[in-house]
């Protein structure tokens, strides 16, 4: 008999109905002449409980081989719970033992293990109720954030995670290199020979797929992406992974103000959706994680965000009475600390700040009217800072060569780019949203590390 998910089980189950259910044990209650089991097999928060009674063939064997991480699968009959806390549990018929496990040397006891030792055993640590939690929300939104696009006739294209172009992120990138290290070839002065690498020339893991996304805009008109992203990056932040999962939807006859309606209408789906398809996770992340996060949902589902100019924004940071560790002035970049204040404390909600000085934004920025901001917006979210970093691409030939001339941006290697700009060229629009930072937003989870699988940061790339 095919073995039923013990979340569909305490949902749907019915007293007599005959089940087969695989899992893990959680915890064992011995009695006399019988014992209680909670087997937990990832779909849900709640374990079922199992009853094995004293007359069950090899009752005494079987007991000492089921303890807490042993693995089993267990066939009988559903009843009525007797006790509080479910409303109907299992009487194996037979229960077999699949993998034992030792007692003396599992990791995972009876009490709260700290995020920073599961860290340590990331093989082990999705067997525990939180990080169970989190990779069901992740798995709720990724699916979520699919459908939100399929909706609405979004065309998922796969961009390159390898490439050649690194005009954005220098600093930040990773090499890909089959040079054999030990001997690297090099020129006559003294430079790398790439001509001898892989690809002819040098290459790099990829920091965004928005110029490729570009390409594919220009023929399905509404396209995203949805793929992993690397960056060096060298600071040990809860915010920063070197490997983490990229949104990038990208829009063509479309500007700024509906660059903004779609990232705000894509956040209130997908917090929406999640609200119903994992309300037991969401309210579990309540009560245990962060006390805000079903009010935070809520707030982003029903209501508008704030809209506010970056010059306006600077102006409150100035007028505020905040001490900020890094000062306010007209032409920098907003400070995380900033970015909490106006949408934590300030008003309390998702805010979007645009219209950004151009000096402080990349060279593919639409460059307003007034010459010295362009077409940029940032969603900014209560506890997180940034989720969401979006614009309206230069769509204009002559002004992207000159921003590019400006900004050191070789235009040889974009040559592509720049066609798309003489062959059919009509405004477009954009943004880019980390997966680890949605999810981390919608769980309350202070550390990034804790809301992906295996994260990858400096010095740590186990398992
Ligand atoms: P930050 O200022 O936080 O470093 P950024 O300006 O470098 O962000 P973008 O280049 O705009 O970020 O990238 C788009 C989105 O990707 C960001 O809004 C953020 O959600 C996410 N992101 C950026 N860097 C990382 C990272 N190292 N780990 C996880 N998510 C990231
Ligand atoms: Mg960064």
């Amino acid at each position: 008999m095919e073995a039923r998910r013990i979340t569909d089980i305490l949902r749907n189950g019915q007293p007599d109905e005959t089940v087969t259910v695989q899992g893990w044990v959680r915890t064992k209650r011995e009695l006399k002449g019988f014992a209680f089991l909670e087997i937990n097999d990832g779909s849900s928060m709640a374990n079922l409980q199992v009853i094995l009674n004293g007359d069950l063939p090899d009752y005494e064997p079987l007991l000492k081989q089921i303890t807490t991480g042993s693995s089993v699968e267990a066939i009988g009959l559903l009843v009525p719970s007797q006790g509080k806390g479910q409303r109907i549990e299992l009487q194996p018929s037979s229960v077999r033992v699949y993998g034992g496990c030792d007692p003396e040397t599992y990791p995972l006891q009876k009490k709260r293990h700290s995020f920073e030792f599961l860290r340590d055993i990331g093989h082990l640590r999705a067997r525990t109720n939180t990080l169970g939690a989190v990779f069901r929300v992740r798995n709720a939104c990724a699916s979520a954030i699919h459908q939100f696009f399929q909706e609405r006739g979004f065309l998922w294209v796969h961009t390159p995670l390898i490439t050649a172009s690194d005009c954005e992120g220098a600093g930040e990138l990773f090499a890909v290199t089959n040079l054999n290290l030990k001997e690297i070839p090099r020129l006559e002065n003294g430079e790398i020979d790439y001509s001898q690498d892989f690809f002819g020339k040098p290459a790099y893991l990829t920091v965004s797929g928005q110029l490729e996304a570009e390409i594919m805009a220009m023929s399905f008109k509404d396209v995203y992406t949805f793929g992993p992203t690397f960056r060096a990056e060298n600071s040990n932040t809860s915010r920063h992974l070197a490997e983490f999962w990229m949104i990038e939807p990208e829009k063509a006859f479309c500007d700024l103000e509906g660059d903004m309606n779609l990232a705000e209408d894509f956040l209130k789906y997908v917090f929406n959706s999640v609200l119903n398809t994992c309300p037991e996770d969401l309210e579990f992340f309540n009560q245990r994680i962060d006390k805000t996060v079903l009010a935070t949902a809520e707030n982003i589902v029903s209501n508008q965000f704030e809209r506010i100019s970056y010059t306006e924004a600077v102006e409150l940071l100035l007028k505020c009475d905040r001490a900020f560790e890094f000062p306010v002035e007209w032409g920098v970049d907003l400070q995380s600390e900033h970015e909490r204040y106006l949408a934590e404390e300030l008003f309390k909600k998702p805010t979007i700040v645009y219209n950004y000085p151009k000096d402080i934004k990349a060279f593919y920025m639409r460059l307003n009217d007034d010459g010295k901001t362009v077409a940029a917006m940032d969603v900014l979210a209560p506890k997180v800072g940034e989720i969401i970093g979006g614009s309206q691409r230069e769509e204009r030939l002559d002004r992207l060569e000159q921003r590019m001339a400006e900004m050191d941006i070789p235009q040889e290697e974009l040559w592509w780019y720049l066609d798309l700009r003489r062959y059919g060229t009509v405004p477009h629009a954009g943004f880019g949203l980390g997966f680890e930072r949605l999810v981390q937003f919608m769980t309350g989870m202070n550390n990034i590390r804790d809301v992906i699988p295996f994260p990858r940061v400096p010095l740590s790339a186990e398992f």
